[in-house]
């Protein structure tokens, strides 16, 4: 294999230099870590789902008028995405109690918010992503007001129109992590989703079940991982082109 250039290696995902200028190669990874990485395991073929749920995401993401870093997916574990400029913000969009939230204000998990809350964290490791205001990402010049003021009205529609996407499959988007980034064409300057969108960064939950499909599943051992996410990109339309999709060991023809 050809000697790429690593750009940049977080928990899971690899970023290499691109095929062309302005283009990185971005890679899914099977580990999975938890509890700014505590918690680690390598769970097999997780990448691949979390590839293809990704590229369908942001795939209808652009149909929408929604601009994002993806331009294709290369393979099983790779996408060509636009090099872009991260704005170190975790910006999480929540419409039901859970996760941090529930704990931070006693509410019980599960239940549905006045309306849907936008909540800002710091991007660093080291500090384990402390939540931020708006007075610290512009004293801190993180990004401008005006691109917050942005940041805002698109995190809300990509909020209407996935969680209207999950619905019509039964799945009830609880609350999701956006990461943008700043695209350049020439003096021009367009903030587009970067990152991934996969139930590595979103609560699901079944509908009918209450049934966590996402990587609480993980954060909390109740197993089941491969299979729940399966079922989220299934329930998606995402078909298997290539199967298998993952490594499976030789099954026993009874
Ligand atoms: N999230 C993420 N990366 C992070 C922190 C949170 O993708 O570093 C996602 C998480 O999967 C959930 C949402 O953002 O869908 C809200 O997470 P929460 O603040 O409840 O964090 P937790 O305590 O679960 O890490």
């Amino acid at each position: 294999m050809h000697h790429r250039h690593r750009i940049y290696e977080g928990k899971a995902k690899i970023i290499f230099e691109g095929p062309e200028p302005g283009t990185y190669i971005q890679f899914f990874k099977d580990e999975t870590t938890a509890f700014n990485a505590k918690k680690q395991a390598v769970i097999d073929g997780k990448g691949v789902l979390n590839n293809r749920i990704s590229e369908y995401i942001f795939t209808q993401l652009e149909r929408f008028g929604i601009p994002t870093h993806f331009i294709r997916r290369l393979n099983m574990r790779e996408q060509i995405v636009h090099s872009v400029e991260i704005i170190p913000l975790e910006v999480v969009v929540r419409n039901i109690a859970a996760g941090s939230l529930a704990r931070r204000f006693g509410l019980e998990e599960g239940s549905m918010l006045p309306r849907s809350i936008i909540e800002f964290y710091y991007k660093k490791d080291e500090l384990g992503d402390p939540m931020v205001s708006e007075e610290h990402i512009t004293a801190f010049g993180w990004a401008e007001a005006q691109e917050i003021e942005e940041i805002i009205v698109l995190a809300g529609r990509i909020n209407d129109f996935l969680s209207g996407i999950f619905l019509s499959v039964g799945i009830r988007l609880v609350d999701f992590k956006l990461e943008f980034g700043r695209l350049w064409e020439g003096d021009m300057m367009c903030l587009v989703v970067a990152d991934e969108i996969s139930p590595d960064s979103a609560r699901l939950w079944d509908i009918a079940t209450n049934d966590k499909l996402d990587k609480d599943l993980f954060r909390f051992d109740m197993g089941g991982l491969i299979e729940a996410y399966k079922e989220v990109a299934q329930r998606l339309g995402i078909v298997n082109e290539n199967r298998p999709s993952y490594p499976r060991g030789p099954v026993l023809v009874k």
